[in-house]
């Protein structure tokens, strides 16, 4: 699934190529999305300016004269820029193309999203609730710690609602989690002034982290066929079940919490 740093290194890549040129065309091959994608677009995006391109939480906002597309790459989603005339494959359901440009959807799973909203963001119900964002100016320890103190689930569940703070998916939670030596499974509320500061800072500096290792793969994430992969990292803890701990050497446990795999070091976290 892409995480935040994903989405953020996405939004980069076709804003570089893509601001200030106009839509000529817009093609949906197969709208079946997460929710249908909206039938008018083909008419309404062509002649339309993208003006920028912003994103919030994992939502990609494509700023047009008239409104913003919001596009989610749900479980599977990629966006590339092409050369016109690039025949599409299975998955590749969306096509807008920009002058000699075409900004590609594919979307094996389906789970994605490609959306029209004219008003402000705030009245959008997927984006009007969305709490801080990680690597923004609101989101610190205190605010972290006013939005932690009547929770009572496990602090990994909470740091992945999106209320609390937003983008921050499976693997960026278990590895913060690592990184700032706290249990996943403890109770959100019962975490110590000193806990929620070092998280709040580990939550940025994984994401940061991760942007940067994944700087240097944004030719092949936007140019080539194949899916994005994650970002070529060594990670602490996740995936690494019965592993060596990187810092201690004992083994990494995991266990499911929320329906998620969870990992950790029973040594290093507490
Ligand atoms: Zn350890």
């Amino acid at each position: 699934m892409p995480e935040l740093p994903e989405v953020e290194i996405t939004r980069r890549g076709i804003a570089g190529p893509l601001t200030g040129r106009r839509i000529d065309a817009c093609t949906i091959r197969n709208g079946g999305l997460r929710w249908p994608v909206p039938a008018h677009l083909a008419g309404s995006l062509p002649g339309q300016t993208l003006r920028e391109i912003d994103r919030r939480g994992k939502y990609l906002l494509l700023r047009l004269d008239h409104g913003t597309l919001i596009i989610h790459l749900g479980m599977s989603g990629s966006l590339r820029v092409l050369p016109n005339g690039v025949p599409p494959e299975k998955h590749d359901h969306i096509d807008i193309v920009f002058g000699d440009a075409t900004l590609r959807l594919r979307d094996p799973r389906r789970f994605g999203a490609m959306l029209w909203h004219d008003g402000p963001d705030a009245r959008h119900p997927l984006l009007a609730h969305l709490g801080p964002e990680p690597l923004g100016a609101d989101f610190s320890a205190g605010a972290l710690a006013g939005a932690l103190a009547h929770r009572r689930c496990a602090i990994k569940l909470a740091i992945m609602d999106s209320a609390v703070v937003v983008g921050v998916g499976n693997i960026y939670a278990s590895e913060s989690l690592f990184r700032a030596r706290i249990r996943p499974g403890k109770a959100a509320h019962r975490l110590t002034g000193p806990q929620v500061a070092r998280l709040a800072d580990e939550i940025r500096q994984t994401l940061r982290d991760a942007l940067a290792a994944g700087g240097s793969t944004l030719r092949d994430f936007l140019h080539t066929d194949g899916q994005p992969g994650y970002f070529q990292q060594s990670y602490f803890v996740y995936g690494r079940d019965g592993e060596a701990c990187r810092v201690c050497g004992t083994a990494i446990r995991s266990r499911r919490l929320g329906s998620r795999s969870t990992f950790f070091c029973t040594t290093c976290q507490r």
